[in-house]
């Protein structure tokens, strides 16, 4: 094998290969999204297998708070929450101003319900709508479903059991550098070593699920130079290799410039806070003890807004109440045990172990009031904020772009013409969002919703794809053996 690939995400001709190996289902990434797609094609009979980078998958999944918005499930209709597609389009479409993809918002919202009940039914992974997630920041009914752990993590130990009961292999430390093609058919990959070598793989089907490109510093100048300065808080190894492969192919990019900031990471902790401290009452306030914004109007925004801010911090302010309700959040744990939490039972001692203007932070504390809203449009409807107080530093970051390959709801990546590619698929990072464009547009929890439901999607396509005899492979059909048990890699986390 040739040592000196290049590393960027090229297409080279199939004639260029022979492929000692095929499989029907090839997946380029192990977060969410490719395990789900995983799942769902090996439950339709499709033998698939996992290239992943890294020595162990965890990708952006793992990072997450694990919260995903889900639409019609099980236990929401148990628990007397009517949630239906339209009403998720309709949720999507208020907060992108009109520029989500309605199609894609509803396919999205519609696969979201069947992929949530089907982990439950067939793997035993126990998403359950999580009641203290109100419905704010766009959602108008309550529909984040979280697994027992509260967390990324969690959710992602959870998939990658499911897919190690299964017998899917995942190869890791394989990086897909290069797709083989035919016109505009995949034919196979090749898949970088650490040590620079590189193998080659034939596939039937190929799913792309690499993420997005917060990793990549030239395509977020390019594409978001408002955040071209801010800290990326996402998955380092997420670079658009996926993005960049399916656009060469003659995928059509779309909303590009879309992304979910967020301004609650903990500054210099570099732990997210979980939004639910607003949610519950606290308030964002600058060094100057002042509140700048609406807290829940527009939580990815927020980001923009806090890096606006002097010294581009600001301190979440709660207090006992919340604390309290908060207490067993994993992330919030982690902050207490990083000594990031500052307690104190007055806002003079709290502003000084802050280093907040406590004149500030007393009026501002003062004017909220639960009878009007207040000049950024926010009502408080709960209990005044009580002594002793609470504070974290927080800073703003990008979490993940939300631009990507348009896709239909089927997954199958879209050629500008709208016709889609013949055996290519992508979901989770690597396809459009449903964020519309800039920032704004995102909603809590949608970045795991269109993993798991675009995963779920593609999983089933590609299988349907490859069970029903296509595509037709060209002259250089793969004609080596199925990849095995005694084939599989050494590093496999199998
Ligand atoms: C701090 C943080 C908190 C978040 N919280 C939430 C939340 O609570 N709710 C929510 O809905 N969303 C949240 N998100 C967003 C969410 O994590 C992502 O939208 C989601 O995990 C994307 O899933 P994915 O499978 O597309 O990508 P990932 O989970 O990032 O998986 C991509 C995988 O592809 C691998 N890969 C990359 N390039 C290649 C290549 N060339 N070849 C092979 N493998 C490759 C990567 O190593 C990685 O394992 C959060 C994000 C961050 C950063």
């Amino acid at each position: 094998m040739p040592s000196n690939v290049n590393t960027l995400p090229t297409l080279l001709p199939a004639s260029e290969t022979i492929f000692e190996l095929t499989v029907p289902i090839l997946i380029a990434g192990a977060g969410a999204c490719g395990l789900v797609a995983a799942l769902a094609a090996h439950e339709a009979g499709c033998e698939v297998v996992i290239l992943e980078r890294d020595p162990l998958p965890r990708g952006s999944t793992s990072m997450s708070l694990g919260a995903l918005c889900a639409v019609g499930t099980r236990d929401q209709s148990e628990r007397g929450v009517l949630d239906t597609a339209d009403l998720f389009t309709a949720d999507v479409m208020a907060k992108t101003g009109g520029q989500a993809d309605p199609a894609l918002a509803h396919a999205v919202g519609r696969l979201s319900g069947a992929a949530v009940d089907w982990l439950r039914d067939r793997f035993d992974i126990p998403l359950t709508l999580d009641t203290t997630w109100k419905p704010a920041f766009g959602h108008s009914v309550m529909r984040m479903h979280v697994t027992p752990g509260r967390s990324g993590a969690d959710l992602m130990d959870r998939l990658l059991y499911a897919c190690d009961l299964a017998g899917i292999p995942i190869l890791t430390n394989a990086r897909v550098t290069n797709l083989f093609a035919e016109r505009d058919e995949v034919m196979g990959v090749r898949y970088k070593r650490p040590d620079g070598s590189t193998e080659d793989i034939g596939c039937g089907a190929l799913i792309l699920a690499t993420c997005g490109f917060g990793g990549n510093a030239g395509m977020i100048s390019r594409h978001i130079p408002d955040m071209a300065n801010a800290r990326y808080f996402g998955w380092d190894g997420n670079r658009g290799d996926g993005i960049l492969l399916g656009a060469a192919l003659g995928g059509e990019m779309a909303d590009m410039d879309a992304y979910q900031g967020l301004g609650l990471l903990a500054d210099p902790a570099g732990i997210d806070l979980n939004p639910r401290f607003l949610i519950e009452g606290g308030i964002q306030v600058n060094r100057e003890g002042l509140r700048f914004s609406h807290e829940l109007d527009d939580l990815s925004g927020q980001g923009a807004r806090v890096i606006a801010q002097p010294g581009g911090v600001a301190w979440v302010i709660f207090d006992e109440r919340i604390h309290a309700s908060c207490a067993d959040l994993p992330q919030y744990i982690l902050l207490r045990e990083a000594g990031a939490v500052v307690q104190a039972g007055s806002i003079e001692t709290l502003s000084a172990r802050c280093g907040i203007n406590a004149q500030g932070l007393q009026k501002t504390l003062s004017d909220i009031t639960d009878s009007q809203t207040d000049r950024w449009g926010r009502l408080f409807t709960g209990p005044q904020l009580q002594p002793p107080f609470y504070a974290v530093k927080v800073t703003g970051a990008l979490f993940h772009t939300q631009g990507g390959l348009n896709v239909d709801a089927e997954a199958r990546v879209l050629h500008p013409t709208g016709r889609h590619l013949p055996n290519l698929f992508a979901g989770g990072g690597v396809a459009r969002g449903i964020s519309g464009r800039g920032p704004s547009g995102y909603l809590p929890g949608a970045g795991l919703c269109t993993a798991i439901a675009l995963g779920y999607a593609a999983g089933k396509s590609a299988a349907d794809l490859v069970l029903a005899g296509r595509p037709k492979l060209g002259t250089n059909q793969p004609t080596g053996p199925l990849l095995g048990e005694n084939q599989r890699d050494g590093t496999s986390v199998r």
